[in-house]
């Protein structure tokens, strides 16, 4: 197709060459299109609706089944994963129905065979909620959110034995279910599918198998996040620090070969532009709009060290994934039999939990959540023009689809700079040229809504 690109020899043009001269990195900011710095009211009625006391009510319930092990009691109403997921289940249903039933609440099973982590075939369950998106040429792309509700103690095959995880990972799971009642009275453009999984401590068994199934019928997941021990805002000296979370962003995928995709990242300098750190700024500003004071940290690796979590088998298959958790673990209560050493508390109880905090990082992720799916997708095909020696930037990319698309923003930073220095609104173009050395910056395209959502960045490629 033939591209129509658009140049501003305008004001932007002089400031730009005037601060690129001066060694600063020059930042425009829109001189027309929707406003970006407006808060979406539906986004900020989301954020005030999400509850502490109902997160500390799930919690606490989840706790009361003794344990969730994923091998435990599935017959009795009272006790074990059987009797947790049919609740989790049936809550969800109750949110749903509140809204017209627009909420698709459903069991996803499979018997897992015996492996290092099962000594036998065990059924695993998730329970998941799907919202779907109401505008036709975005309900196809979906953004996945997830906690494991399966739990353990010190000995990982122990099914019977008490195993409150009321951090590790009713936090999550509690997280999870808050986001769903609320956001299930609201309408997006793209799909949300609230997971809470299963088999999580024996090998990332639930989320692996709904990957597994997403990617073979080609599900379009734009974005995925697990929140895994978001529970504590306490360090393990117990110093307290509510005011930030972890988000686990990998860089470049772990591949046995590397991919074309792979191979143009590193050739290009792009190591910091996967899809998943460009989710990762995205959940990062969206977040910290709505969350006022409340800091969203990107730790720039895909776990903690020792440790994995739901967002990898989503990472492995090619999706961009993240991970939210707790500031500073306190590993006393984490996988720990119940128990009181020396005067010193074991074990994953509730009285550990600071649940006004959980409700800080449900709130982030709701935010980040609605934000990403009231904005249109990711510019395709993001392309820089490479032909020749020369000291511009010529973008290029292929139109979205969706009806309300007010245009396209052109993001840059210096290099060494983690996140977005400037912009440029550019409007209802398919190029750009940007009157900044491609050499000396990274580039991205956002597309933008009439209501000024705005979509991740997408990683310009070479065109030669
Ligand atoms: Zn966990």
């Amino acid at each position: 197709m033939k591209h129509r690109i658009a140049t501003r020899s305008s004001l932007f043009l002089l400031t730009a060459i005037l601060a690129a001269r001066a060694g600063a990195v020059p930042a425009s900011e829109p001189a027309s299109g929707p406003d970006l710095q407006r808060h979406q009211p539906q986004i900020d009625q989301i954020v005030s609706h999400i509850s502490p006391q109902r997160i500390e009510g799930y919690i606490r319930k989840l706790v009361g089944f003794k344990t969730r092990h994923t091998m435990s009691d599935t017959v009795s109403d009272t006790e074990g994963i059987g009797a947790a997921r049919r609740w989790i289940k049936a809550e969800l249903e109750r949110c749903g129905a509140a809204d017209g039933g627009r909420l698709q609440v459903a069991f996803d099973s499979h018997i897992s065979p015996v492996s290092a982590r099962i000594s036998k075939p065990t059924e695993v369950v998730n329970v998941v909620a799907t919202l779907p998106g109401t505008q036709p040429a975005s309900a196809a792309r979906m953004y996945v959110v997830s906690g494991h509700y399966d739990s353990r103690n010190s000995d990982i095959m122990d099914a019977s034995g008490a195993a409150p995880g009321a951090n590790d990972d009713a936090s999550g799971t509690a997280a999870v279910m808050e986001m769903a009642c609320v956001m299930a009275r609201h309408h997006f453009d793209a799909t949300l599918v609230f997971m809470t999984v299963a088999g999580e401590e024996q090998g990332l068994l639930g989320a692996t198998h709904w990957a597994e199934q997403a990617s073979a019928r080609k599900l379009d997941i734009a974005g995925m996040f697990t929140n895994d021990i978001i529970g504590s805002s306490h360090d393990e000296h117990g110093k307290i620090d509510n005011t930030q979370v972890r988000l686990f962003a990998e860089g470049l995928p772990v591949q046995k070969e590397n991919s074309a995709t792979v191979r143009t990242l590193v050739q290009t300098g792009g190591e910091n532009d996967s899809l998943s750190r460009q989710l990762a700024r995205a959940v990062k500003a969206a977040g910290e709009r709505y969350v006022p004071g409340f800091k969203v940290n990107i730790i720039q690796r895909r776990d903690r060290y020792l440790r994995g979590g739901d967002h990898m088998p989503f990472l492995e298959r090619g999706y961009a994934a993240l991970r939210f958790t707790e500031p500073a673990e306190d590993f006393s209560h984490q996988h720990q039999d119940l128990r009181t050493e020396n005067g010193k508390v074991y074990g994953d109880l509730p009285q550990f939990d600071d649940f006004d905090y959980i409700a800080r990082v449900a709130r982030v992720n709701a935010a980040a959540l609605a934000s990403l799916a009231l904005a249109p997708a990711a510019p395709r095909q993001v392309q820089v023009r490479t032909a020749q020696l020369e000291n511009d930037t010529a973008l290029l990319w292929q139109p979205n689809a969706e009806p309300d698309l007010a245009g396209y923003r052109v993001v840059w930073r210096a290099t060494d700079a983690p996140d977005w220095q400037g912009a440029q609104f550019v409007g209802k173009v398919t190029g750009y040229r940007v009157p900044l050395s491609k050499d000396n910056y990274y580039f991205g395209v956002q597309a933008v809504d009439q209501d000024g959502n705005v979509s991740p960045a997408s990683y310009p490629v070479p065109l030669r």
